[in-house]
């Protein structure tokens, strides 16, 4: 097949801007030679970079097909028309906008369409795993609504749903969101769906880390519970870096659709919703379904890993692509762990575990995510070497003989597994 949209991208020019050029280098070698554990990252596919690389990004399309502010977007059209359709057939949904430039702008859409400025919206804790645009006080969610927030049990490390209810009950908010950034566990959102009916509150589901393993059948979908679904097309969905918003009401988009533009944004990203297109092609493929089982049973067996060398897992282990590792019991601060396996070449962010003793700029966790590596061909056996690395230098962070062993060991993998061959 003939790919004009290939050989018209970045990928073929000759370059002349050396120093950016050479920071795009290093950066493509950094991704190839270090394992990423980033549980919000992905690899996506030649053909979806290939896409934002084209003369689409030259494109003012202010509106949506048929009824844009410019005129000459004929062909633009078809693309979005690509992107929405493929959207709503991967998730199940009769409506979709595929112009938020990212999740959060995706959620200020979605705010804006479900409830007025100072509503009250009920929201997953970010100490607990939820999102700054759920209710952060500098994000625009905390500035402009009256946030309250539920969170997991101690005990438990989970949510009760009947916590939940009780919160809402209480707070009785416009809206209620169900979404996080750092759960490993499923969400119940045919439970959220009947306490936002029951105290008369629309529910926004944030599926910004699921929607992969939703679009392959791996977590129960939210669309038939939920007013509106926003989520990231970047993470394990494995588009490019975006946001997508879908839902069943007519009259809901409606709303949604004028809150995206011209409420929160100007022009479309042409470029990215082309490459939209193409990611959520690639996930209607049934190979999308094993890849999103792939992932799940990788994050499994790295948990278990860890957890038989003697790190706790958060909640005792996952249900999807990412876990939380508490790193305690190796007498290491979540910042110390990130930093250690840093210098191995494996990257992954510090995170705050529930309840956690440390601030935020220490805490006392790790977030680690199988997507990525997953998307360079690892499998069950490799995340038991993968756990052991990580267990063998934080368990000894200062022994320079074992980081210069798993180093050597993690470069190994990554040359035997490439990512853009
Ligand atoms: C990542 C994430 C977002 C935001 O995505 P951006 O594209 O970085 O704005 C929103 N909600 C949740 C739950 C997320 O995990």
């Amino acid at each position: 097949m003939q790919s004009p949209s290939l050989t018209a991208s970045n990928l073929s020019v000759r370059p002349t801007d050396e120093a950016l050029w050479a920071a795009v280098g290093q950066e493509t070698a950094r991704q190839e030679g270090q394992l990423e554990l980033i549980a919000s990252e992905n690899h996506t596919s030649r053909e979806v970079m290939a896409a934002m690389g084209t003369v689409l990004t030259n494109k003012y399309a202010e509106g949506y097909p048929g009824k844009r502010y410019y005129g000459g977007c004929e062909f633009v059209d078809v693309v979005e028309d690509l992107a929405r359709d493929r959207a709503k057939q991967l998730f199940g949904a009769a409506q979709a906008n595929v112009q938020p430039h990212s999740g959060t702008q995706a959620n200020i859409a979605a705010l804006m369409a479900l409830a007025k400025p100072r509503d009250r919206v009920l929201a997953m804790s970010l100490d607990h795993g939820g999102h700054l645009s759920h209710g952060h006080p500098k994000n625009f969610s905390g500035v402009f609504y009256e946030f309250k927030s539920y969170g997991v049990e101690k005990d438990t490390e989970r949510l009760d749903m009947n916590r939940v209810r009780e919160a809402a009950l209480e707070f009785k908010p416009a809206v209620i969101m169900a979404g996080a950034s750092a759960y490993s566990r499923g969400i119940d959102f045919a439970a959220f769906g009947a306490i936002a009916k029951e105290v008369g509150a629309k529910l926004l589901v944030d599926q910004a880390h699921i929607a992969g393993l939703v679009a392959g059948g791996k977590h129960p979908s939210p669309v038939p519970h939920a007013d509106v679904v926003t989520m990231t097309t970047h993470k394990t969905l494995r588009g490019p870096r975006g946001g997508l918003i879908v839902c069943n009401d007519e009259n809901v988009m409606k709303a949604i659709n004028s809150a995206v533009f011209p409420g929160g944004q100007g022009g479309p990203f042409m470029h990215v919703i082309a490459a939209k297109a193409v990611a959520f092609r690639e996930a209607l493929d049934k190979s999308f379904a094993v890849y999103a089982a792939q992932v799940c049973a990788n994050a499994k067996v790295l948990a278990e890993t860890l957890a038989a060398r003697g790190l706790r897992i958060v909640s005792g282990g996952t249900d999807n692509h990412l876990m939380l590792v508490d790193v305690t019991p190796m007498k290491l601060t979540g910042k110390d762990a990130e930093n250690v396996l840093h210098s191995v070449d494996l990257t992954c962010n510090k995170n705050l575990i529930p309840y956690d003793q440390n601030p935020p700029s220490k805490a006392s966790g790790v977030r680690l995510g199988t997507a990525a590596i997953t998307t360079r061909g690892l499998k069950e056996a490799h995340m038991r070497q993968l756990g052991n690395w990580i267990a063998d230098v934080l368990a000894e962070p200062t022994n320079t003989s074992v980081a210069t062993r798993v180093r050597g060991e993690v470069g190994e993998l990554c040359r035997s597994f490439p990512i853009y061959r």
